[in-house]
């Protein structure tokens, strides 16, 4: 008789639980996946998935706008928020069941419930318990909001994407992505949005060019984006939010919402009374191969605090199912992760930033481009698309890739992967133009800006 229950039990159905438990269980491997909430996790629930939904829709609004120019005329639109929610979860329901198909084909066992660690080979789901070889911990992060007063009266994205109606006005707290691309379905959606960040210059962490025009953009399409600006108390009344801020100054609006970070989902699941150390900011602790310290237990995705990425979530879950079940030790490659914004207009980067690449390189050259997109020369919108290449001198291989524009995000995944084969500033010059697109641009670029 098999001495455990199962060969691995995942705790979390998220992105990164789930294909590691799929592949698993195609190794061969007796696989149980626990999950508390819904399948699919952050990405499929509260996450990527509906948040690109929402940013179609607010594209709708500006876009009509622009079809003017175009020589089209409509008559005044009208906006339903709960036509737009209510479809948005039926497709939302549509994939919890692709989740469940998808596990369900694979031989893996699903147990609904809260798991519990009561050692390295035991998990308490309620009642019951569960004995496995493996334990994956893959439970995600939740949103935080910092101790302010009234924090209380605040929401999250958790609740963004069920709000019974949308707010003429809304507060938004943080200059990272949840915080961008929500200003932008929001203010596209015709809510008044004003956007606050505690420090001189919001998305930290990206290239300085990108950050500055984005500020720019968004500005130039109607956002309030206040910098070094944080809420020092909050105050409702049965319809009305009240922010008052560092500095004295108040706002009133119909919501405050804050996105200021996520914190690994660790506590009370018994991971300290199994042996798994976690680090000050609550993640698991875990070596190249995604294993704790505890040798049994693995932790994957944004528990863990690596990348809180999906895409990244997915790789770590299929190299712990490689790892042990294929016998076949892998570890992720963390390098040139690249990513977009859904903020409008998206950002999209891979590599490093110029200040990175100066500090890590020393001589670089810098390669810039700054336009106004073809179609906003008869849409009236004064928008411009800005990409930015940076090139280590000796090498000349190109190790970031920056914009801002229109569809970002689809043009640099491409470029990801010329920058993995290590692409140097003449293979993108060898490339062809594709005419006219915005894309043409990161192989056109021939003066150095600095
Ligand atoms: P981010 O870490 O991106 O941004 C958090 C923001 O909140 C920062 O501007 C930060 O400021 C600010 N902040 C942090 N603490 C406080 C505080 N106490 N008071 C005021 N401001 C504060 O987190 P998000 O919540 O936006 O998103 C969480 C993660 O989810 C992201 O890091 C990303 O990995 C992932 N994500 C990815 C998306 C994508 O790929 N498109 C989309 C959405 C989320 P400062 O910079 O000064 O620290």
């Amino acid at each position: 008789m098999a001495r455990y229950d199962f060969d691995l039990i995942t705790i979390g159905a998220g992105s990164g639980g789930v294909r590691a438990s799929r592949i698993a269980a195609g190794y061969g491997a007796r696989v149980a996946v626990v999950e508390q909430r819904y399948l699919g996790g952050t990405c499929v629930n509260v996450g990527c998935i509906p948040k690109k939904l929402l940013v179609y829709a607010s594209e709708y609004g500006p876009a009509l706008e622009e079809a003017a120019g175009f020589g089209w005329t409509f008559a005044p639109g009208r906006f339903d928020w709960a036509r737009l929610i209510a479809n948005k979860n039926r497709e939302i329901q549509r994939l919890n069941g692709v989740y469940g198909d998808l596990l369900a084909s694979a031989g893996v066992t699903v147990i609904n419930g809260r798991a519990q660690l009561l050692d390295p080979h035991t998990v308490a789901v309620d009642e019951r318990r569960f004995s496995a070889e493996y334990v994956l911990i893959a439970t995600g992060s939740w949103p935080v909001v910092p101790p302010v007063a009234g924090a209380e009266h605040a929401i999250t994205s958790n609740e963004a994407f069920f709000l019974e109606q949308l707010p003429a006005a809304v507060i938004l707290v943080g200059g990272g992505y949840i915080a961008a691309e929500f200003a932008g379905i929001f203010h596209g959606l015709g809510v008044k949005v004003t956007q606050l960040y505690r420090g001189e210059l919001f998305m930290r962490g990206f290239d300085d060019d990108l950050r500055l025009m984005l500020a720019q953009e968004m500005r130039k399409r109607g956002v309030d984006l206040r910098f070094n600006a944080d809420v020092a108390r909050i105050e409702a009344s049965s319809k009305r939010v009240r922010a008052t801020l560092n500095d004295g100054a108040r706002l009133e609006a119909d919501l405050i919402m804050y996105a200021t970070g996520r914190a690994p989902n660790t506590r009370g699941i018994g991971l300290e009374r199994a042996g798994v150390r976690l680090d000050a900011a609550g993640a698991v602790v875990v070596d190249r191969y995604s294993r704790s310290s505890q040798p049994n237990i693995y932790a994957v995705g944004d528990c863990t605090n690596r990348a809180m990425l999906t895409p990244v979530a997915i790789a770590e879950g299929q190299a712990v199912a490689e790892t042990i079940f294929n016998r076949n030790p892998v570890a992720v490659d963390y390098s040139l992760v690249p990513s977009a914004v859904f903020s409008q207009p998206n950002l999209g980067t891979v590599g490093l930033s110029e200040t990175q690449a100066r500090e890590r390189f020393g001589a670089i050259d810098v390669y810039k481009s700054h336009f106004r997109p073809l179609r906003h020369t008869l849409s009236g919108r004064d928008e411009q698309t800005f990409m930015k290449l940076v090139v280590e001198r000796r090498t000349d291989r190109v190790v970031g890739c920056h914009m801002i524009g229109a569809e970002a995000g689809e043009i640099i995944q491409g470029l990801a992967v010329a920058l993995k084969c290590k692409a140097t500033k003449a293979d993108f010059d060898a490339t062809i133009a594709i005419h006219p697109t915005a894309a043409e641009e990161f192989v056109t670029m021939r003066n150095k800006a600095g």
